[in-house]
């Protein structure tokens, strides 16, 4: 058996259950396989893959925390410190009632590559919690916002862990857990990013995720001959990411005709009305039945149904798993040209070889959303100099980072004879960065 199959098996016999994790390691260990093979012994003797799959520390811990009703409840809390070669673990937070320990870990292996890709001084981390945000009240969220950090706040720091946010953790969330770690640690640092202007955020960070996937798409479509003008474009999501992914598609001329949340999506004929969007989720927090119930030209529908829309590109900005086989055959059918990934893993592994094998360009969410964390990055680098710099200059930093990203994936995947392949680009230049760093401190 190959060392890499030998790796792929014990993982799943060691992680029992954690379906999203063996999926990650699959997709990531698959595309290395040139590369492991052309030196396995080498790898091997090191067990490269073994410290590569295994993370450095994995935080588990119970978050109490009282309701507007005197009700206590207990929620789990985790913090996965997966791989510190590069540089502090960096990661966000996702409180959603599906995490357990086989999404964080998902989640925290993906982020080693994503953040070896950008360039920057970042290792990989994620955590989170059980807890649904969903219908909680401001008080609610602050009190197990303040339980989780009073826990977390043993294990993070601003040169040891910085998290931040992630699905059900934006700014609200950020300013309650940054209170909270202040208090109990009394440090003023950029222990964690996505933080308001007022205390330390960066410019720029709020816009990040999306606008980055689009200049990511942007720089894919330009060195395959297309332009995003002109283009029909559908996005699934009606978060972070999805809004700004909408906000920057429409200025760079594009039409973006839906955006989904749990209960169901819209598809909206004259495009979609990202001011109005932004009001809807942004600042009154409500459903998107609320977005069509005040637009003429918008249909809403329950259920998922976004992938059925004819469209040129595809943007899924929801969550892992939301694109599937079927949904990639009738993308394909449509006609679509190019599928980038907002979210981490919406494609399934299915799905992604679909595209592939019909000649779809298809952008991997740890290259084409790695401009959050790349600006939380930047964020780091603004609290460490105590100074805060411009939205064109993040902005237009963002966009460099996003653009060298493509290129280094494009070049790493024509090196190894995988033209087109920014799949395999992409596992295999988040890879070897990682790995420099690793030989080059020894074994610990
Ligand atoms: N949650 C985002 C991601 O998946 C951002 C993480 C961060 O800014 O640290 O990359």
């Amino acid at each position: 058996m190959s060392y890499v199959d030998e790796v792929i098996e014990m993982v799943i016999k060691q992680n029992p259950a954690e379906d999203e994790f063996h999926q990650a390691v699959k997709e990531v260990l698959e595309s290395l396989r040139v590369v492991i093979e052309e030196n396995e012994e080498e790898f091997k003797k090191n067990a490269i893959l073994e410290r590569l799959v295994n993370p450095e520390r994995q935080l588990k811990f119970r978050v109490p925390w009282v309701d507007d009703n005197g009700q206590v409840h207990v929620n789990t809390g985790y913090r996965v410190q997966f791989n510190s070669a590069i540089g502090p673990y960096k990661g966000g937070l996702r409180f959603h009632p599906s995490v357990n320990i086989g999404i964080i870990k998902f989640l925290g292996f993906e982020q080693i590559f994503k953040n070896s890709l950008t360039g920057l001084a970042i290792g990989g981390g994620k955590g989170g919690s059980d807890f649904d945000p969903k219908g909680k009240s401001d008080r609610e969220i602050m009190a197990f916002c303040q339980s989780f950090m009073t826990e977390l706040c043993k294990y993070i720091g601003a040169d040891t862990d910085v998290p931040a946010g992630d699905i059900g953790v934006g700014g609200r969330e950020i300013g309650f857990l940054y209170g909270q770690y202040k208090r109990i640690r009394g440090l003023s640092e950029g222990v964690l990013t996505g933080k308001a202007l007022s205390y330390g955020g960066s410019l720029t960070r709020t816009e990040a995720t999306g606008y980055g996937l689009l200049y990511f798409v942007d720089e894919m479509l330009r060195s395959n001959g297309e332009d995003i003008k002109g283009k029909t474009i559908v996005v699934s999501g009606a978060g972070n990411v999805a809004i700004y992914a909408i906000e920057k598609a429409q200025q760079l001329g594009g039409k973006v005709v839906t955006c989904s949340d749990s209960s169901g999506w819209i598809y909206d004929s004259e495009g979609i009305d990202v001011n109005l969007l932004k009001e809807v989720k942004e600042q009154r927090r409500e459903r998107l039945t609320a977005y069509a119930a005040e637009r003429d030209s918008a249909e809403y529908h329950e259920g998922k149904g976004v992938w059925t829309i004819k469209c040129d590109i595809a943007l899924p900005c929801a969550t892992q798993n939301e694109l599937d086989i079927d949904d990639a055959k009738t993308l394909v059918a449509n006609g679509v040209i190019a599928v980038s990934e907002g979210a981490n893993m919406p494609t399934t592994i299915e799905a992604t070889e679909y595209f592939l094998d019909n000649g779809v360009l298809f952008g991997p969410g740890k290259a084409s959303n790695a401009g959050g964390v790349a600006t939380s990055a930047l964020e780091m680098a603004q609290n460490s100099q105590r100074l805060q710099w411009t939205f064109e200059e993040v902005d237009l930093k963002l966009k460099t980072i996003m653009q060298n990203i493509f290129h280094n994936v494009d070049d790493a995947a024509k090196n190894y004879g995988f033209e087109k392949n920014y799949v395999i680009g992409a596992n295999i230049a988040g890879f070897e960065k990682v790995v420099d760093a690793m030989n080059a401190q020894g074994i610990v």
